[in-house]
């Protein structure tokens, strides 16, 4: 009985090494050289990119992918300069800190160029354009940036931390700014809020505030603009050496038109 017991233990352990054979040999069967299925894609250096993917149509998820005007302006960079593009999902409120610390390569969020990033990251040319827009309910009072800057004015305010919105209205607002302006997480919390009434206005970067209205109802955007800023890639102010490359390769993408195409595929003209 015993023995029986030893013969069967041995062919199960048979089969499942040879099972394991057969899966780990599966990737190199054509070469044989140990290399990956996909070729010599791994010998490429890797360019980490860190983004927050809540921010259509710069970048959102299309099922278990990362898509958008960022990710094809990334991935088109990453190819001329022979690179393996990485992209990283996290906060938007980590991604400065991370690119300065190392972790990532650059930040690519549809993130505006401003004087106070400046203190703590490089950024590379501008690439695309934003507005700070306004988002209000369909029969809201509020008809411009000035109604709700207007003295005695209360109306609430949502944003997203740490963007430009939340920082332009925060410091507009002043002392008034810690009882009226709430931070979101997320854009589309933010949005959330002011549907369910919790805030009476949301201030937020101009596409995707597009894509949020045009997903609920009873919400607008109003037609006055609230600021006009530049996207643009950032880098650790110890690696000019990847911002040069990177400049360099976005110079030739924004002149061959390449840049203009990924961007006007994404955003229709009205
Ligand atoms: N353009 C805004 C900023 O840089 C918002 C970016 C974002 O939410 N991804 O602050």
């Amino acid at each position: 009985m015993k023995k029986f017991l030893a013969l069967i233990l041995a062919v199960a352990m048979i089969a499942s090494v040879s099972m394991l054979a057969a899966c780990s040999g599966s990737g190199d069967s054509k070469s044989g050289s140990g290399k990956d299925a996909k070729g010599d894609s791994s010998d490429k250096e890797k360019l980490t990119m860190a983004t927050n993917a809540y921010f259509p149509p710069y970048e959102y998820y299309e099922g278990e992918d990362i898509v958008g005007i960022d990710v094809d302006v990334a991935k088109a960079i990453a190819e001329k300069l022979g690179m393996e593009l990485e992209i990283v999902d996290i906060e938007f409120d980590s991604i400065i800190a991370g690119v300065q610390t190392g972790k990532y390569d650059m930040g690519m969020a549809g993130m505006t160029v401003t004087e106070e990033r400046k203190q703590s990251v490089d950024f590379s040319d501008s690439y695309a354009t934003g507005i700070q827009s306004i988002i209000v309910k369909e029969d809201s009072a509020i008809t411009s940036i000035d109604d709700i800057l207007a003295d005695g004015a209360e109306y609430k305010i949502g944003v997203q931390l740490s963007t430009t919105g939340d920082i332009y209205i925060t410091e507009d607002l002043g002392d008034a700014a810690a009882s009226r302006v709430t931070e979101f997480q997320t854009g589309n919390d933010a949005v959330a809020a002011l549907a369910s009434g919790k805030v009476d206005a949301v201030i937020i970067d101009n596409e995707p505030a597009k894509s949020y209205v045009s997903a609920a109802s009873g919400l607008k955007i109003l037609d006055t603009e609230y600021v006009a800023e530049d996207y643009a890639i950032c880098f650790s102010k110890d690696n000019t050496e990847l911002k040069d490359k990177v400049n360099g390769a976005l110079k030739e993408l924004i002149a061959d038109g390449t840049v203009q195409k990924i961007i006007d595929g994404y955003i229709k003209a009205e």
